[in-house]
């Protein structure tokens, strides 16, 4: 990894998203080269992304995973070069736990990013997954109500999430957003809920650099963005 550790890339905007510009993005083959962990979606907003170590997968909404083309394209994606800071051990009983850990870790970061990876067996998680765009540039709040939610019981996984800074939101998504993989590599999605099977570590790392590269594309140049945090929070919560 030739990038520094512990910076976010970002390729385009959540509002971009909302705007249902997803037609083209960055290939995988270059993204992969901005980090070691990550989320985002795929063109058309077809499923859910998750990288980890080198390689990207794309949770379906068929519940099925597959593993990226180098080719292929993503209209929104964040990564890092995750070292982290620190590994704990917790015990989540919900997902909101999340914030406790994080703030244990450090309580002074609250204008500043933080990006974390959980690996551990979990009782219970609950995921959606987008089934992608019906039309052009339809909207992704126009997605949730047919997004495809599953439930899984003692899935021994891979949690990947950042938390953004409110005053972001809009930007990227403000708060918590994670995505997980399990450990066969057969299931995986955007957490709407997780519960711990006992302890499971926790690696975070605060982080203060954030690039973010914009489309150069006509359609996302066309585009009325503006921030819907109601929205946002809807499909991304
Ligand atoms: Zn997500």
């Amino acid at each position: 990894m030739t990038v520094e550790p512990n910076h976010i890339y970002q390729y385009s905007l959540i509002n971009a998203l909302m705007a249902g510009i997803a037609d083209t993005g960055i290939k995988v083959s270059d993204f992969t080269t901005k980090g070691n962990l990550g989320i985002g979606t795929f063109t058309k907003i077809q499923g859910e992304l998750v990288l980890l170590e080198d390689q990207v997968y794309q949770l379906q909404a068929s519940g099925d995973v597959r593993v990226a083309e180098p080719e292929e394209q993503l209209p929104y994606a964040v990564a890092t070069n995750f070292v982290p800071q620190r590994t704990v051990q917790a015990v989540f009983k919900n997902k909101d736990d999340l914030d406790r850990v994080l703030d244990e870790f450090d309580n002074h970061a609250a204008n500043l990013f933080m990006s974390y990876r959980i690996d551990g067996t979990f009782s219970y998680l609950k995921a959606r997954t987008v089934r992608g765009q019906e039309y052009e540039n339809q909207p992704l709040a126009e997605l949730g109500s047919k997004q495809a939610v599953q439930e899984y019981e003692n899935v021994e996984a891979t949690v990947v999430g950042f938390r953004t800074p409110s005053a972001w939101q809009g930007f990227m998504v403000a708060g918590e957003h994670m995505h997980f993989i399990s450990k066969d590599k057969k299931a995986g999605g955007h957490i709407l809920e997780m519960i711990s099977k006992g302890e499971v570590n926790v690696g975070v790392a605060v982080v203060h650099n954030v690039h973010i590269e914009l489309p150069t594309s006509e359609k996302f140049n066309a585009a009325k963005m503006q921030t819907d945090s109601a929205g946002i929070g809807g499909i991304e919560g």
